[in-house]
C-alpha cells in the first residue's frame, strides 16, 4: 500500500461514513476503518470533504477528429477532471468519421492518445447498413453501441428505422451483452417547428412527449422479440410519458435501462428566456411536472443514471444573436458542471450523496461494462476518487470552464458543490483549479488499438 485517502465522509457501499481507502499501484486494495493505517504509506486526510468515487459519464460528445473545433479530447477530459468525472464514454458522433467502422475507431484512438486527463471509452455507432462492422468494432474495444431513431443532426450518422434495427439486432445479439443505446424519439411524432422561432415553447411543441413514449415502446417490443439478448439503454429521457413503457419493459424482466441528464433535472421550458439557444436540446426541456417525475423515477430506481449529454458546438452555430431556436444547433454543454448541477437540485429535494454516486458513478460504470473496475470505492476498483465540498456554492463563470467553448445555459447560476481534488488511479489529476502532471488518462478498450 503506497497511498491512503481517508475521511469522515467516504461514500462507500451506498452509505456516507468514516473510512480509510488503501491504494496500491493505482488500485483500491482495502476499504478499512478510519484509524486502520498501514506502516509506510502517504496518508491524505480529506477532513470534512466528502470522498466520492470518480464519476463515470457515459454520454459525452468529444467530436474529435473531424470537428475538434467543437470539442476535443484535451479540453473535454480536463473539464471532466475538474467536474469530478474520471471516466467518459465518447459518443460515436459528431466526429468525422463517425465511429461506425473499426477504421474510424482507430482514428478516434489516435486522436485521443496521450492527451486525456481522465480515462476514455468509446461507443460504436449503429447506422443503416453497418451491421457487418459491429462484431469487429466490439472486438476492437467499443463498450457498446448507439443508434438514433430520429435524425441525429449530422449527415455522417444516419438514423435507423424499425427495419434497419431488425437487421442490426441479430448481429448485436451475438456480442455477449454489449448494450445498444438509443436516442428515443420517433420521427412520425415529430413536427416541423412553427410559430415564433425565439420561443422555446414553440420549439418544444415540435418534439412532443409522444415521440419519446412511442420510441421507447418500439424499443421495448424489439428487446422482447430478441429475448433480451441485446440490453437496451434509453439515453436522455426528458418526458414523464416515456417512463410508462420503460416501467412496463422492466416489469417484464427485460434488460432495459435509462438515463436522464442534469438539464432535464434542472430547467423547464417555461423558464427559458426568448431566444436563449444555449438551452436548445433534443428532446427539449419539458414541464415542471416532467421534471418532478424524473426525480421521482431516479429515487425509486425506475431511471438508472444521470449522464451529461455534453454536446457542444462552436458559438456561431448556436445563432445566439438571432436567437433562432428552430435553426440553432441543439446540444447543451455541461460536462464540468454535471455533478454540481445534479447535486444542487438533489440536495434541494433531500436526496443524498450516496444516491448521486449511484446515479453518476456506479450505474453508468455497469452500463459500460466497467463494474468492478470503475464507479465504486471498493477493493479491486481503480483508485479514482473525488474530494467534494457539498456545502460550498459558486456562481458559474463560463470563462472558468475547461470546455472548448464557454456557451452554457448554467452561466450566472449559483450551484452547490465544489470539486476540490480528483484522483485517477491514485494520482492527483485535478487540484483546486490546477492540473498537475502530464495527462495520464487511458483508453478503455477490449484490446489496445
Ligand atoms: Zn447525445
Amino acid at each position: 500500500v503506497n497511498l491512503v485517502v481517508r475521511g469522515r465522509r467516504v461514500v462507500h457501499e451506498d452509505r456516507v461514513g468514516p473510512a480509510a481507502i488503501h491504494v496500491d499501484r493505482g488500485r483500491i486494495v482495502r476499504v478499512a476503518a478510519f484509524d486502520d493505517l498501514p506502516h509506510r504509506a502517504e496518508v491524505f486526510d480529506a477532513g470534512d470533504l466528502v470522498v466520492l468515487p470518480g464519476l463515470v459519464d457515459t454520454h459525452v460528445h468529444v467530436d474529435e477528429p473531424g470537428r475538434a473545433d467543437w470539442e476535443g479530447f484535451a479540453s473535454a477530459t480536463r473539464a471532466a477532471a475538474a467536474g469530478g468525472i474520471t471516466t467518459i464514454v465518447d459518443m460515436p458522433l459528431n466526429s468525422i468519421p463517425a465511429t461506425t467502422t473499426p477504421a474510424a475507431l482507430g482514428a478516434k484512438c489516435r486522436a485521443a492518445g496521450g492527451q486525456c486527463t481522465v480515462d476514455v471509452g468509446f461507443w460504436g455507432g449503429v447506422v443503416p447498413g453497418n451491421e457487418g462492422e459491429l462484431g469487429a468494432l466490439r472486438r476492437d474495444g467499443v463498450l457498446g453501441f448507439k443508434c438514433f431513431l430520429a435524425p441525429s443532426g449530422v449527415p455522417e450518422f444516419e438514423a435507423v428505422d424499425e427495419a434497419a434495427l431488425r437487421r442490426a439486432l441479430p448481429a448485436l445479439a451475438r456480442l455477449g451483452g454489449a448494450p445498444l443505446l438509443a436516442h428515443a424519439e420517433l420521427p412520425a411524432a415529430l413536427r416541423t417547428p412553427h410559430g415564433d422561432s425565439r420561443s422555446y415553447r414553440d420549439y418544444a411543441a415540435s418534439r412532443p412527449p409522444a415521440a419519446e413514449r412511442d420510441a421507447v415502446a418500439l424499443l421495448a417490443r424489439l428487446c422482447a422479440e430478441f429475448d433480451g439478448r441485446v440490453p437496451i439503454h434509453i439515453v436522455h429521457v426528458a418526458a414523464a410519458a416515456a417512463l410508462e413503457p420503460l416501467a412496463a419493459a422492466r416489469a417484464a424482466g427485460l434488460p432495459f435501462t435509462a438515463e436522464t441528464c442534469p438539464h432535464y433535472l434542472t430547467f423547464t421550458t417555461d423558464e427559458v428566456p426568448d431566444g436563449a439557444t444555449e438551452f436548445k436540446c433534443a428532446p427539449p426541456l419539458r414541464t415542471d411536472q416532467d421534471r418532478d417525475a424524473l426525480w421521482q423515477a431516479l429515487a425509486r430506481g425506475a431511471l438508472d443514471l444521470v449522464a451529461s449529454d455534453h454536446s457542444p458546438s462552436p458559438p456561431g452555430l448556436k445563432l445566439r444573436e438571432r436567437g433562432d431556436l428552430f435553426a440553432a444547433w441543439g446540444g447543451i454543454a455541461s460536462l464540468q458542471l454535471s455533478l454540481a448541477a445534479t447535486w444542487t437540485e438533489a440536495d434541494r429535494r433531500r436526496r443524498g450523496l450516496a444516491a448521486v454516486a449511484r446515479w453518476m458513478a456506479t450505474a453508468p460504470a455497469r452500463l459500460a461494462g466497467l463494474a468492478g473496475r470503475k464507479g465504486e470505492i471498493a477493493p479491486g476498483c481503480d483508485a479514482d476518487l473525488v474530494l467534494f465540498d457539498p456545502d460550498a456554492t459558486f456562481t458559474v463563470d463560463p470563462r472558468r470552464l475547461e470546455h472548448r467553448h464557454p456557451v452554457t445555459p448554467y452561466a450566472g447560476r449559483t450551484l452547490r458543490g465544489v470539486v476540490r481534488r480528483t484522483y485517477l488511479r491514485g494520482e492527483v489529476v485535478y487540484d483546486g483549479g490546477a492540473f498537475p502532471g502530464t495527462p495520464s488518462g487511458r483508453l478503455l478498450l477490449g484490446r489496445d488499438c
